[in-house]
């Protein structure tokens, strides 16, 4: 995808620009959040989103790069990433979407991603979704301050993998985040303690584990885009933005706009709220 290998510290203005570029990428996956229902098609959203980004004076970060043809990636089910918006694949009671989007305001890249459960998911699902939201934060817990790019993966993994026997993709990873959609460093969702770039204030990076509820394995389809499990069993998928302060790590995305339009639909019976899924 194109990574430099220097990595870009930021200032305190560029922090805010980054914010603001998450805060229209939030607000986005809220409007996704609101429409979402069985019978929908990934097209009907990624219309509507691409409407609301330029209204909010942003360009979609994801459409024409490396000619990615949408503004959102849109990959139910086992789907990982990448999937293709399409009017074909209709949504149906029991999916989950998993919903990726990209905002450039200003010079700016905003990138959050959030796996919608759409009517009555099954437990086992519902399941695979809050462990992989609880690895989004026990792997922003870990990007502080002296620790390393690779106790972030570590994190992610010996919650995903050790503890709950899922799989942890390999072949997809984090990033920084700024000017460029995908800048260095890496940040592998899997990695060993004490190893790798260690973690400085300024540093800004998107954290984003994508966990399969089988094995690891995935391959791409024939659209040259889309990342499918191998076994074909459920992928999930939440990604944050953040910068690295020397007080703390400050999530710079937010998923409350989306938990709030998620509790006004209907169509979403189950929800993944932070506190029942032991996120404070
Ligand atoms: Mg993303
Ligand atoms: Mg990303």
């Amino acid at each position: 995808m194109g990574r430099k290998k220097m990595i870009y510290y930021k200032t305190d203005e560029e922090i805010e620009l980054l914010r603001q570029a998450n805060l229209v990428v939030s607000k986005t996956l809220a409007l996704v959040g609101s429409m979402l229902r069985p019978g929908m098609t990934g097209k009907e959203i990624d219309d509507a989103a691409e409407a609301f980004i330029r209204d909010h004076g942003g360009v979609p970060g994801f459409k024409g790069y490396n000619n990615f043809p949408a503004s959102l990636c849109v990959s139910p089910n086992e789907q990982v990433v990448h999937g293709i918006p399409n009017k074909e694949l209709v949504f149906k009671d029991g999916d989950i979407v998993s919903v990726d989007c990209g905002v450039v305001l200003n010079g700016f890249n905003g990138d959050a991603a959030y796996t919608f459960p759409i009517g009555n998911v099954s437990e086992e699902v519902m399941k695979l979704l809050r462990v992989t939201y609880e690895s989004l934060y026990k792997g922003i817990k870990a990007a502080r301050v002296g620790n390393r790019i690779g106790d972030i993966g570590f994190a992610i993994q010996d919650y995903t993998e050790r503890k709950h026997n899922y799989g942890v993709v390999r072949e997809l990873v984090g990033h920084g985040v700024g000017r460029e959609l995908h800048e260095a460093p890496e940040v592998p969702n899997y990695g060993k303690r004490g190893r790798g770039l260690r973690i400085k204030p300024g540093l800004t990076i998107a954290i984003e584990p994508m966990i399969n509820m089988g094995k690891k394995y995935v391959e791409t389809s024939k659209d040259g885009w889309t990342y499918v499990t191998k076994d074909r069993l459920p992928s999930a998928h939440f990604e944050h933005s953040v910068a690295i302060r020397r007080t703390g790590v400050d999530i710079l995305s937010d998923h409350s706009f989306i938990e709030a339009a998620l509790d006004k639909n209907e169509y979403i019976v189950k929800r993944l709220h932070p506190a029942t899924a032991g996120v404070v």
